[in-house]
């Protein structure tokens, strides 16, 4: 077929006529397609703890699509009962305080006494990055060899709250796997850790010294989450500086309000890297667990994140839907005018947003 790029008119431009395409090298392959599985499928496949299952059942939580959505929300409903078996571990921390290299050899510890372990992440940015930089398999290089360790970086659609949600969903599946150690990982600077405070059973801050004023660029509101803050990197010259770190922060959190468990945050220093002292944070983690174990707090506490997660999945469903509805998001742009424009107050311009969507749901409803 002639192009009409080599009409005169184009001078300087000549189009070759494409040559045919050689058949397919081997005309047998078909396009491979896996087979789709069932509800009991997965379920079954999960509790056999067959990896390859659980990594798709996750993808199926992770997607947006309303049929994968419908399976996945059966599937955990179904993994449910064999969930909660597990010490479940946030892990938080600035960009370069060692989070990946602590996790890999945290990891090989927990790996090394007898436990599965899975690491997942919440990183609310990577919706816009398009790729998660938390949980990635790269960075965690030792761990991510081991069988006993499933690696999931973090989901990347969505709201933070949706972002969450699915790594709380993702946390039923790798337990009824057989998983019974989980990390997720956070990055220290944001909204992220609240999130992941709510799914955890013990919240660890990795903070670095020598950084000027220890305490600064790390938000009040996390370090008051934290059960316990360990100082990383501290090797070679630098063990002097993470020392003094560590009673700063100790002082620093006498002066904080008791933890509603009424457990003492601790404060321990050691080096992801050259891995020193990594018994010494995990001797404080295990001693938090036997504390909350002891005093029935580690049962309140997970009893509280399931009342938590019902209402903000709740939450979640509604904005999802008010946001969607068509009429509200027009609704919504006239009103938005009229407020900048000093017609309306915000809060009338609200009610009225609000009440339209009320009655259409109830002219529905009649
Ligand atoms: P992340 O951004 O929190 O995941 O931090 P990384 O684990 O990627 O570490 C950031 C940098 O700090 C890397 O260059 C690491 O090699 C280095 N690093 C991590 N842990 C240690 C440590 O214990 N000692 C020293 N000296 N460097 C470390």
């Amino acid at each position: 077929m002639e192009h009409p790029e080599n009409d005169k008119e184009y001078r300087g431009l000549t189009v070759n006529s494409g040559v045919k395409m050689p058949p397919s090298i081997n005309p047998y392959r078909r396009a491979r397609r896996r087979p789709q599985l069932s509800v009991n499928d997965y379920v079954e496949g999960i509790l056999k703890g067959d990896v390859s299952v659980l990594g798709r059942a996750v993808t199926l939580v992770e997607s947006v699509a309303e049929a994968h959505q419908a399976v996945a929300q059966e599937v955990i409903e179904k993994c449910l009962p064999y969930s909660g078996n597990s010490r479940r571990i946030g892990i938080t921390g600035v960009p370069g305080a060692g989070k990946s290299t602590s996790i890999d050899v945290f990891g090989l510890h927990v790996l090394r006494e007898g436990h599965k372990l899975a690491v997942l992440a919440i990183d609310p940015s990577s919706e816009r990055t398009h790729g998660s930089i938390l949980g990635d398999k790269t960075r965690m290089e030792k761990l991510s060899q081991q069988r006993d360790a499933f690696i999931r970086p973090s989901p990347s659609a969505g709201s933070l709250g949706g972002v969450a949600r699915k790594t709380r969903e993702t946390i039923v599946l790798c337990e009824a796997a057989g998983y019974d150690r989980i990390f997720v990982e956070t990055v220290g600077v944001g909204q992220s850790e609240t999130a992941v405070h709510s799914m955890v059973d013990f919240f660890l801050l990795i903070q670095l010294a020598g950084t000027g004023d220890e305490l600064q660029g790390i938000k009040r509101g996390i370090m008051e989450m934290a059960d316990g803050i360990a100082i990383n990197k501290c090797d070679g010259d630098n063990i002097d500086r993470a020392k003094l770190a560590a009673a700063q922060f100790r002082n620093a959190l006498h002066l904080f309000p008791p933890t509603p468990s009424k457990w003492r945050p601790e404060v321990v220093t050691y080096s992801g890297y050259y891995e020193l002292d990594i018994d010494k944070v995990w001797d404080m983690i295990d001693r938090y667990f036997e504390y909350v174990d002891r005093t029935g707090y580690f049962q309140r506490k997970r009893q509280e994140q399931e009342k938590y997660w019902m209402l903000a999945t709740i939450d979640e469903a509604l904005r999802h839907r008010f946001y969607n509805t068509p009429e509200v998001a027009a609704l919504l742009e006239q009103k938005e005018l009229r407020v900048l424009n000093n017609e309306q107050s915000s809060f009338t311009a609200a009610r009225d947003v609000l009440d339209f969507y009320f009655s259409m749901n109830r002219e529905k409803r009649d």
